[in-house]
């Protein structure tokens, strides 16, 4: 990833992975090694390793592994430029300034900046209007109906775009070309192509970005106009499914608390910040979609979905279900009971029942495994049709759980649950596990293979011994000793390291491998282990050979005993010879 020469890799060369570690937990030297608690699994000894020297850390529980970068990436869940810099900052290394490659590229951001500045100034314009004009005060007073005081509005920057039809844009026109309103998403064009404010007569709660720069607007009609919610269309810095709102001040909550509140929309989300809760998010529509969730995933992988009652809320919830399910988020499910007659949206439930009925009704909210099988207790179970469908409605979740013994606990869980017979579920399931394999990622193994000690020798001087890897690469290369081994794919991958030119840096030609030989290879660099040398290493390949001579001994002389009379005979005993001498060599 830090490309030679670049300011990443300037950063990785300067900084000290021992102390940028050490900011997070407490490390303590053990040999050549520091140790301490991994941060990213349960831990009460320390199984998670630091090398000084190779500037790469280890944990032999989770196996986790990688680089200083790889490191803050996993800990503050951010992209990798972000941990780049994060750890230029810890280290003092001044980070340049962006250069634009292209002149489209800088007009691009021209025009960004200027929008984003555009949003800033409709956002004070909407918050004035609210304040200040008679209209306003019309909407403050729905507000004040709806629970909301002056500090929650100013707080969320609750603001009111007036009737009027074209004041805002009258507004912006004196500063802004007209080519750059249009692609606001703030205006409208009529018959005849007269411009005129798209949000009228509406309440107006700003869409922040992660980095909390407002980007769009989401609308409730203040009367009965149609669409009770309209929001800002896509434009040059919204995209729909890449934001959510809330999130830009719900980050440190995430981060602490570990799990997120997802709700629908923006009132619900005000609502439920306000109980108390920050961590609430809201995917301002009814369908979460797949970069929201990669979004959410870099601050937790733990949500409790919260969506409306209603039969499209209903729907959203299942389909979130499967999507985070899918990217290996633990989902809880909270399906608030109705007040009287209404069904009970968070807004709703917090105003009627109160904060601390919330939290509550959050802390006991099931994992959604019951969720889903409480669905299915509304479908007919008395027949063996209604039986169907309900395992029917259940499996494409089931299949969705990448971890086998999760899957095995649904099983019986649902046996029980719906009354049908273990072993019958189990089949299909079993099926259904099976039609799924081939799209899963490889699960990372919970135990990493034991490769033999020559071998391991034999991969480590491939990373360590500067003085005669390359003809070390060389002779593995040539007798292709490491075919057909355990480890072959980290010989492969160390080999073509090691006969480059600059050979990669051992971080890197980890993120090359799979996770259980990324895993096995880390190991292999963090043993204690003394220095090679060039003898051992012709001892080793030695051995390596022999194994290869016993292998295809025991192969000929399969042969020959399969075969005794065959007219493959002589060439089988001629070649039985020749192994033989060359085993006694
Ligand atoms: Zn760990």
């Amino acid at each position: 990833m830090a490309e030679a020469g670049s300011f990443a890799d300037r950063v990785k060369q300067q900084a000290d992975i021992v102390r940028v570690i050490g900011e997070y937990l407490r490390l303590k030297k053990s040999g050549q090694n520091f140790t301490g608690l991994c941060p990213f699994h349960g831990e009460k000894t320390p199984s998670f390793a630091v090398h000084p020297v190779k500037q790469i850390f280890h944990c032999f529980g989770c196996g986790k592994g990688g680089d200083v970068f790889t490191f803050v990436m996993e800990m503050e869940k951010c992209p990798f430029p972000e941990a780049v810099r994060m750890v230029a900052e810890k280290c003092g290394i001044p980070i340049p300034r962006p250069k634009e490659r292209t002149p489209e590229e800088r007009k691009e951001n021209q025009q960004r900046s200027a929008l984003i500045e555009m949003h800033r100034e409709a956002q004070s314009f909407f918050v004035k209007q609210l304040e200040t004009t008679a209209e306003g005060k019309a909407a403050r007073a729905y507000l004040e109906d709806r629970g909301m005081d002056m500090e929650t509005i100013a707080r969320f920057g609750i603001g009111y775009a007036p009737a009027g039809g074209d004041i805002l844009f009258r507004y912006l026109k004196q500063k802004y070309a007209e080519k750059l309103l249009a692609e606001s998403g703030l205006l409208s064009r009529g018959d005849g192509g007269r411009a005129f404010d798209r949000f009228r007569r509406r309440i107006t709660f700003p869409i922040a970005n992660e980095s909390g720069k407002i980007i769009a607007f989401g609308c409730r009609a203040l009367g009965d106009d149609q669409p009770k919610y309209l929001n800002s269309p896509e434009s040059p810095i919204y995209s729909k499914s890449g934001v959510l709102y809330h999130l830009d001040r719900a980050k440190d909550a995430l981060r602490r608390q570990d799990f997120a509140v997802l709700v629908e929309g923006y009132m619900d989300a005000i609502a439920v910040a306000r109980a108390g809760i920050s961590n609430v998010v809201a995917s301002c529509g009814t369908s979460l979609a797949e970069p929201q969730i990669k979004l959410l995933g870099r601050f937790t992988k733990r949500v409790i979905v919260n969506y409306d009652p209603d039969v499209a809320g209903q729907a959203a919830t299942e389909r979130s279900i499967s999507l985070l399910l899918e990217n290996d988020f633990e989902v809880r499910v909270l399906a608030l009971p109705p007040i009287g007659e209404k069904k009970a949206d968070p807004d709703l439930f917090i105003r009627e029942k109160g904060p601390e009925a919330y939290i509550k009704a959050l802390k006991d909210s099931p994992p959604y495994v019951d969720y889903l099988i409480d669905r299915t207790r509304k479908m007919d179970l008395t027949t063996g049709e209604g039986k169907l469908r309900a395992v029917n409605f259940l499996l494409p979740y089931v299949q969705k759980i990448p971890n086998r013994i999760l899957r095995s606990e649904w099983a019986t869980r649902i046996s029980q649950q719906l009354r049908i017979d273990e072993p019958v579920l189990r089949a299909a399931l079993t099926k259904a596990a099976a039609e799924r394999r081939s799209e899963v990622k490889t699960q990372p193994q919970l135990v990493g293979k034991a490769a033999k000690p020559i071998e391991r020798r034999l991969i480590r001087m491939l990373v360590e011994a500067e003085g005669f890897r390359r003809e070390l690469a060389q002779r593995l290369q040539e007798g292709r000793l490491y075919v057909g081994l355990e480890t072959e794919k980290i010989f492969a991958a160390t080999i073509v390291a090691a006969l480059s030119e600059h050979p990669a840096p051992a971080t890197e030609v980890g993120a090359l491998l799979e996770e259980r030989d990324r895993r096995l290879f880390f190991e292999i660099l963090f043993e204690e282990a003394h220095e090679g040398t060039w003898e051992e290493a012709e001892s080793c390949l030695e051995a390596l050979r022999g194994r290869q001579v016993e292998k295809e001994l025991a192969l000929v002389q399969r042969e020959i005993e399969k075969n005794p009379g065959g007219p493959a005979m002589r060439e089988l005993l001629a070649r039985k010879q020749e192994l033989l001498k060359k085993r006694a060599v």
